[in-house]
Formats: structure tokens, C-alpha cells, sequence
């Protein structure tokens, strides 16, 4: 349904999106994930048209978007990041404007009405939208983007200044769109990707960082897995330590052993790393009951795509299976979520970094507040 090859996108010297490739299949909600100043925007803006791309291609149901706008524009529907209302307007006026711009065939007045019960925003249409709370005004948004039915929806941080209840509702709204139309979503908000898509790219940098579902980027992408042991030893003592860290580490399939914090009176934890292909939890048992040894805990804990995510983001890159020095240097990450469900990194020892709203980003929005058309 949509096909983009090799997208770059200059500002001058500035380079927003590097070579990027992808392809989104008819019903498919993808997910555009990355941190602030990634590209989503601006990968988003070429995808509708809205802005050129300095080279690559973006197909919509294979008609390109910059050699027949407007048939390739004609499929899709698109929410900005700040929606493109004219707020004097009543909602039901705006959207018959929109209904006439984009010169819909459907009933007016019967698919008008089908779209405000289906973004619940019956009860304000007669009312100006400039009166409307934030979340009234994106569902509005979101109403303009479903007129004349297209099949592409492309939405851009739509739950951006929602209060809690009001991203619930979106989001549930987005999911029950993506059974007749496919979607293309952009968020900073991990979480929020992963109650809604089927698949995620992950953005960074102007970059596909990562392309799969949630589970096949934090299985595939890297081969580091993880475990953690709590193991008893006949001493209870630091020999205990020793002996247990030189046995576990001779198993084949074990790259890295770590003895942790003292949990009991001389019963420690072991932080385990393996090469992802070999289950090496028979073999600890087996060597455990050869030598007397209890084990009292074993808890997996394959990266998640939290992990996944910061990683990527936080400039660390995918670890290879065999990059110890890389995995030894990487510093233990913390989440934090903020009060408005963002996600913020923390690494040990340092003060939480906070996503900074980019001034240029406020610049362009303001440019592109214009329309669809
Ligand atoms: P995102 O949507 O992921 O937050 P954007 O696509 O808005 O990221 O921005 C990607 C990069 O391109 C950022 O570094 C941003 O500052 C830059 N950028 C975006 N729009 C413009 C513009 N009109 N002029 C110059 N730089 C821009």
C-alpha cells in the first residue's frame, strides 16, 4: 500500500532523513517510533506530500506522491502533529469544508455524520472549535484526516497534550481504525506504539534503527540474553562465590557471569549473559545439584524493547553477540516515566535526561499549519 525508497530529506547542510526504506501492507498499523528531532515529522510530511523530499521515492498504492499528488493524496488522510483546524468554524462547517476541498462523492450530510459518531464528537458539532478542549480538538483532527474514507491514515503524535483518558480514547479510536485502513502512527512514546501497532520502525537519528514487530526486533535484533541466579553454597561465604561464578562460567552457551548483591547471609545473585542460542538453565541446574548447590531463584530477562530502545537512542547501538568490551561498558540504564507517560532515560550516576522540545520543530509546525491540500 505504501512504498518508500531511499527518502533523504536536507535542510542546507542538515541531513532530517538519511536513505530510508520501508514498505507498509494494506491494514497494517505501523508504528514510527524515536525519540524528539529523529525525523517522524519529517519523514511524515514527505509521505503526504506535504513537503519534497530532496531525493528517494514515496509510493501511495504505487501512484508517487510528487509526480500525481493528487491521486496518490486522494488515498490518504493525514493528522498532523498540530492539527490543521480553522477555529472560528463550527466543527460541522469546518468538516463540510474539508468534505468540499478534498471534492468527496459519499452523502454529504450521512458520512459527515458517520464520521463525528466514530470519533464521538457529535455532541460538540455545532459548537465553534476554538471552545473545544485539546482532546475534542484532535478527535476533530482526526475527523478531517477520515473524510471522503481513505485508506492510508498517516498520524503524527496524535496523543501529543492528551490527558490520560483522553489517550486511551484515541488510542482505542486508532485501533478500531486500523481494521479498515492502514495506518502509519508516529510517537516518542514507546508504550503507546506498543498498545496500538502491529509492526514499529524505529527512527533515530534519521535512520531506520530497527524494522519488525515489537517481539522480533527485542528477540532478533540483538542476541544478548540475560538471567539472573540466586544460588546457595555449602559456606555461605565468599569461596561459596568463587566457586559457583568458575563453574557456571565454564558452561558452553554462558559469556558472562557477574556475582551481584549479597541477597541472603552469603547467598549472592549472578547476573548471566548467554549467547542467545544455547538454553543453558539444564546445565546450571545439573552442575548446581553436582555440587551441592541450591538454587533458590532463576528469573530470564531477555532485553525488552525498552532496552531495545534506549540502546538505540541513547547511542549505544545494537550490541553484537560477541561485543563483550561494548556490553561491559554499557552503563545500567533506568526508565523513568514522566507525569505525562514519556519516557525518560536515566543512566546510573546521572541526572535524568529530559526530552527537550527542539525550537525549530515549534518553527515548522507553525509553517505547516495550513491544511491538508
Ligand atoms: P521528529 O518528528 O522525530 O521530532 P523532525 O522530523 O521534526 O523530528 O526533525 C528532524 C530533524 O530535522 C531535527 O533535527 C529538526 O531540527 C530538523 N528540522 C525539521 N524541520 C526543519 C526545518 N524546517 N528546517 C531545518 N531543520 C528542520
Amino acid at each position: 500500500m505504501i512504498e518508500v525508497r531511499n527518502l533523504t530529506k536536507k535542510y542546507g547542510d542538515k541531513v532530517a532523513v538519511r536513505n530510508i526504506s520501508f514498505k507498509v501492507e494494506k491494514g497494517e498499523i505501523l508504528g514510527f517510533l524515536g525519540p524528539n528531532g529523529a525525523g517522524k515529522s519529517t519523514t511524515m510530511n514527505m509521505l503526504t506530500g506535504y513537503i519534497s523530499s530532496t531525493s528517494g521515492e514515496v509510493l501511495i498504492d504505487g501512484t508517487d506522491i510528487l509526480e500525481d499528488p493528487r491521486k496518490a493524496k486522494a488515498n490518504i488522510g493525514y493528522l498532523p502533529e498540530i492539527p490543521p483546524l480553522y477555529v472560528d468554524m463550527t466543527v460541522e462547517a469546518y468538516l463540510s469544508f474539508i468534505y468540499d476541498l478534498k471534492k468527496c462523492k459519499l452523502p454529504r450530510s450521512a458520512h459527515i455524520k458517520d464520521v463525528c459518531s466514530l470519533c464521538k464528537i457529535e455532541d460538540v458539532k455545532h459548537r465553534i472549535i476554538k471552545n473545544l478542549s485539546k482532546g475534542y480538538r484532535q478527535r476533530v483532527g482526526l475527523a478531517q484526516a477520515l473524510i471522503n474514507n481513505p485508506p492510508v491514515l498517516i498520524l503524527d503524535e496524535p496523543t501529543v497534550g492528551l490527558d490520560p483518558n483522553q489517550i486511551i480514547e484515541i488510542r482505542s479510536l486508532i485501533k478500531k481504525l486500523g481494521k479498515r485502513h492502514t495506518v502509519i502512527l508516529s510517537s516518542h512514546i514507546l508504550p503507546e506504539i506498543q498498545a496500538v501497532c502491529d509492526r514499529i520502525i524505529i527512527i533515530n537519528k534519521g535512520e531506520v534503527a530497527a524494522d519488525g514487530t515489537a517481539d522480533e526486533i527485542a528477540n532478533n535484533i540483538t542476541n544478548e540474553h540475560k538471567m539472573t541466579l540466586r544460588i546457595e553454597g555449602p559456606t555461605h561465604t565468599a569461596d561459596d562465590k568463587r566457586l559457583i561464578t568458575d563453574a557456571i562460567k565454564g558452561i558452553q552457551g554462558v559469556k558472562y557471569i557477574r556475582a551481584d548483591m549479597e541477597r541472603e547471609k552469603g547467598i549472592y545473585d549472578y547476573d548471566v549473559e548467554t549467547d542467545g542460542q544455547t538454553d543453558v538453565r539444564r546445565e546450571i541446574n545439573r552442575v548446581c545439584s553436582e555440587n551441592g548447590w541450591n538454587i533458590l531463584m532463576l528469573q530470564l530477562s531477555d532485553l525488552t524493547l525498552e532496552d531495545i530502545f534506549l540502546k538505540i537512542t541513547m547511542d549505544e547501538g545494537i550490541g553484537s553477540k560477541n561485543d563483550k568490551k561494548k556490553k561491559a561498558a554499557s552503563p545500567k540504564i533506568g526508565l523513568k516515566v514522566d507525569d505525562k507517560g514519556r519516557l525518560n532515560a536515566v543512566k546510573e550516576g546521572e541526572e535524568e535526561e529530559k526530552e527537550e522540545a527542539e525550537p525549530e520543530k515549534a518553527a515548522e509546525n507553525e509553517e505547516n499549519n495550513g491544511g491538508e491540500e
